[in-house]
């Protein structure tokens, strides 16, 4: 198999591998589109993982099974599926305790260009295939099939862990496709209003399409200041970070929200920063105010019900996606995209049809 991998940290390429082998309860797959991720330019150009040689890329993909090992039971050669870019180990102990994000250790639930291949690759290995795999609804389009591996998940997460509820107050902080599938989390979770801040012209044009009531452009001065003043000193109830970093974002996050509020952070931050934020703003340490920061659900039963959403009609997944590249041998174009980040980028997708 040939595969589009990190060399060495700051340096990407094609290389050839052996395929996977399949064990009793996995499967092999040839995806059918692939996205790259910011996280993978988090990985390959700024160390934030530690470094990794010759480890295929990619998290994000839609494909058709290859081969399935002698245990699963609900997935067969020839079916197209839907592949969450966490897969978790089901049996691991954090799963029973409802924490599959961390099985197999802290973040171990993320195994693909993490702790083995990605999905990159003319053939990628999915391990607990009946728990992590879903079928592909006929009514989805394969490139927006891969906005369901990550972007959709990861941004409902936001909002999840935040605890939106009917008319919250809410910021989204960052309005890449992550921050703007947080922001759209939060108007399905019933937010009334919802501040984005962001200042892209497309960012901002997709954000009003998913329900964003007002738009703060962190160029025109402090965004806490800017929220604070536009609800006469209030503040929000949920702060969703997805972009931003370890050093100010918090600090502003924490300051704009109000007291008994929640931030939900699913922004990757640099491993080797501190987080830093203002006491005083946090109450001394008494005003209640929360911070989660999670890795996104993966498995089957989670991409099944993001799936209806999508089918549905609640989620409209092709405003997230700018580019489309034909042939797996595009993935560089499409990582570079990433690299770099034009000011009309959302998402880039790769549809493999070169590859059999
Ligand atoms: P992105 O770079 O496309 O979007 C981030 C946005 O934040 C950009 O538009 C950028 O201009 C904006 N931004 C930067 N600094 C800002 C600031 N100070 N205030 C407001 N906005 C600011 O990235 P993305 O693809 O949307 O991903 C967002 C983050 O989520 C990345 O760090 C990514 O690695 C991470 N991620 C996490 C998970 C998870 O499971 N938790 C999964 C996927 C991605
Ligand atoms: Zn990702």
């Amino acid at each position: 198999m040939r595969g589009f991998a990190m060399i060495e940290p700051g340096k990407t390429g094609f290389i050839d591998k052996e395929d996977p082998k399949v064990g009793p309860r996995d499967a092999l797959i040839r995806p059918l589109a692939v996205a790259p991720c910011t996280s993978d330019i988090h990985t390959v150009y700024e160390d934030a993982l530690g470094p990794r040689q010759n480890m295929i890329l990619g998290h994000e993909a839609c494909g058709v099974i290859v081969e399935v090992g002698s245990e699963v039971k609900d997935f067969k050669p020839g079916d197209k599926v839907l592949v969450p870019a966490i897969t978790p180990n089901w049996s691991d102990v954090y799963s029973q305790a409802g924490y599959a994000t961390d099985s197999d250790g802290m973040l171990g639930g993320w195994k693909f260009s993490n702790i083995k291949d990605g999905v990159f690759g003319t053939r990628f290995h999915v391990n607990d295939a009946d728990g992590n795999l879903a079928h592909l609804p006929a009514e989805i389009d394969p490139a927006e099939a891969c906005m369901l591996s990550d972007m959709i998940p990861t941004g409902l997460h936001a909002s999840e862990m935040a605890g939106v509820t009917f008319g919250d107050t809410v910021a989204v902080i960052g309005i890449g496709p992550v921050g703007l599938m947080a922001l759209r989390g939060a108007v399905l979770h019933g937010a009334g209003r919802v501040f984005a801040v962001g200042s892209r012209a497309k960012t901002v044009e997709v954000a009003k399409q998913y329900g964003a009531t007002d738009i703060i452009d962190y160029h025109n001065g402090d965004i806490a200041d800017q929220i604070l003043a536009a609800t006469n000193g209030v503040g929000v109830d949920k702060v969703l970070i997805a972009g931003g970093d370890a050093e100010h974002t918090f600090a502003d996050a924490v300051k704009m929200l109000k007291p008994g509020g929640s931030i939900g952070n699913v922004n990757y931050l640099n491993g080797h920063d501190n987080v830093v934020f203002n006491a005083g703003d946090w109450g001394v340490g008494m005003g209640h105010k929360t911070i989660h920061g999670g890795l996104m659900p993966g498995g089957r039963l989670r991409m099944e019900k993001l799936a209806a959403l999508v089918v549905n009609g609640r989620i409209d997944p092709s405003l997230l996606i700018t580019h489309r590249f034909e042939g797996f041998e595009k993935i560089p174009d499409a990582i570079e995209l990433m690299h770099h980040k034009p000011a009309d980028l959302i998402k880039p997708v790769v549809i493999c049809n070169d590859i059999d």
